[in-house]
């Protein structure tokens, strides 16, 4: 397919305001068939769109369905059965001093929104946020990640030929396109990404007051004690770190434990890969590789951090990298510094608790924060003293999956949250709407000079 031309970028733009000024995107009608059609594009087009997952990132069939194809169904199935409700005006209470009036709130469609996703899901965070913003009546420009270049042009092709052109329109490109994005005016950003990009998107928002809704990344750690059974952590923590290579970004990035729970888990790691990827990785269709070149050597240059319990070897040609899980890693290395974002589990000792939680609070708060505990005076320390966009206790990544739960970030993580009806929010104005007859005439008697000390305090 290639790019959109830069010169194209403004006159798309103008045309999808040109359909949402008109109302096209108003109806609860117009809002259910889109949503309808995108899912059955998921449905019917399924193998196609696993195939290009494959191709940008060695992706199983299955995990794409569970982790993309099937999340975004269920989002949609969640929505068109939610919508009316989501609609509808809310009554609210009114003080007495404004009595008699009627006061409700209407959510309204922004108008335009620009829909930026990277590549590590590239389907699913592409058009995850466009399901909230076309259930809450918007038009949308969506920008796929060129970093995912099959998955990118399939969505560039398949989707202006199955929603409505006039108000959904997809922009191929990378920074240069982006950036010629970025410089129109919108109604609401939603980006996902790395917090470096975050702040470019955050710049050119303020151009023109846009909201933005922020989803990026950072250092999620898990935290395991002996109260639980450490067969079982283990395996979620693999199950969840190395899911996509360990390109996610709500992946336990590394694990926290004191010295006697390491030495325990650190084999039943080993276990655990061995279980999920079998001995050669590398042969497992199961298993994915890393997006490019680029990623690949940065991931390649810690694993002399720690000493390898499990993996530790590579293949250049392939992009691989095996599930690797380092043990004896320091708090100063390399690999602790910045997101992992690839297929390597650091182990980091800790005294005790204390120690634990003074190391997280200590660093930027984290899109996410699993604990494996089973005492509740742990829990409850981990829920009070420390702050992440998501906290789970027992399992990783799952919390995604819960429509009721808000996905987002907090400080270097991101700012706003989306999924099930927060989604439909996001991409929402929350009108406040108040009725008030003209009599009887209460005002004159309450707020309105002459004052006299009767009115004092109303
Ligand atoms: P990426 O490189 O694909 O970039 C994301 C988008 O930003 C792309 O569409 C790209 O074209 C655009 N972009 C890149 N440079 C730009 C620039 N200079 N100006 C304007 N636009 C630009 O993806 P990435 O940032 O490498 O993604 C990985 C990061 O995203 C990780 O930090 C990860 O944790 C985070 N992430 C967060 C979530 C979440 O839901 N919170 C989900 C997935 C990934």
């Amino acid at each position: 397919m290639g790019f959109t031309a830069i010169d194209r970028i403004p006159g798309i733009v103008a045309g999808l305001r040109y359909s949402f000024d008109q109302g096209v995107t108003r109806p609860e009608s117009w809002r259910r068939e889109q949503l309808t059609r995108l899912r059955d594009l998921l449905l019917d087009r399924g193998p196609e769109f696993e195939r290009a997952l494959g191709d940008d990132l060695g992706k199983a069939p299955t995990e794409a369905q569970l982790t993309e194809i099937g999340f975004l169904v269920a989002e949609i199935d969640h929505a068109l059965a939610s919508l009316s409700g989501w609609m509808r005006p809310r009554r609210v209470g009114l003080p007495l001093a404004l009595q008699p009036a009627s006061g409700k709130v209407v959510p309204e469609p922004l108008g335009v929104a620009l829909v930026i996703a990277p590549w590590n899901y590239p389907l699913m965070l592409a058009l995850s946020p466009v399901i909230g913003a076309i259930a809450a009546g918007n038009a949308v420009v969506i920008k796929p990640s060129e970093l995912a270049p099959a998955t990118a042009s399939l969505i560039a092709k398949l989707v202006p030929d199955t929603l409505d052109r006039r108000a959904i329109a997809v922009v191929e490109g990378a920074v240069p396109e982006t950036t010629a994005l970025l410089t129109e005016r919108f109604d609401h950003i939603f980006y996902t990404g790395n917090g470096k990009v975050g702040r470019i998107v955050a710049r050119a928002a303020a151009e023109h007051l846009t909201p933005i809704t922020l989803e990026l990344g950072g250092k999620s750690p898990a935290y395991v004690d002996e109260t639980v059974p450490l067969e079982e952590a283990a395996k979620r923590l693999v199950w969840g770190k190395f899911m996509n290579a360990g390109q996610t970004c709500v992946a336990p990035d590394y694990v926290l434990g004191t010295r006697s729970v390491l030495a325990r888990l650190a084999p039943l790691l080993g276990d655990a890969v061995h279980e999920l990827y079998g001995s050669a990785s590398q042969q497992n269709p199961d298993y994915g590789r890393v997006v490019n070149r680029a990623q690949f050597d940065r991931l390649v240059g810690y694993l002399g951090d720690g000493d390898p319990v499990v993996g530790g070897g590579f293949d250049e040609s392939a992009l691989h990298i095996d599930p690797t899980v380092l043990a004896g890693v320091s708090r100063e290395a390399r690999v602790m510094q910045e997101e992992i974002f690839g297929p390597i589990l650091p182990l980091v000792e800790v005294d005790d608790l204390d120690d634990a939680l003074s190391f997280v609070v200590g660093r930027d708060k984290p899109l996410a924060a699993y604990v494996f505990s089973d005492d509740p005076a742990v829990r409850a320390r981990w829920e009070r003293e420390t702050s992440s966009g998501a906290l789970a206790f027992g399992v990783p990544v799952m919390h995604l999956t819960a429509p009721e739960l808000p996905f987002g970030g907090v400080g270097e993580s991101g700012m706003g949250a989306y999924h099930g009806e927060l989604s439909f929010r996001v991409f929402s104005h929350e009108k406040a709407v108040l009725a008030k007859p003209l009599r009887p005439d209460t005002l004159a008697a309450t707020v309105m000079p002459p004052y006299t000390a009767a009115k004092d305090g109303i």
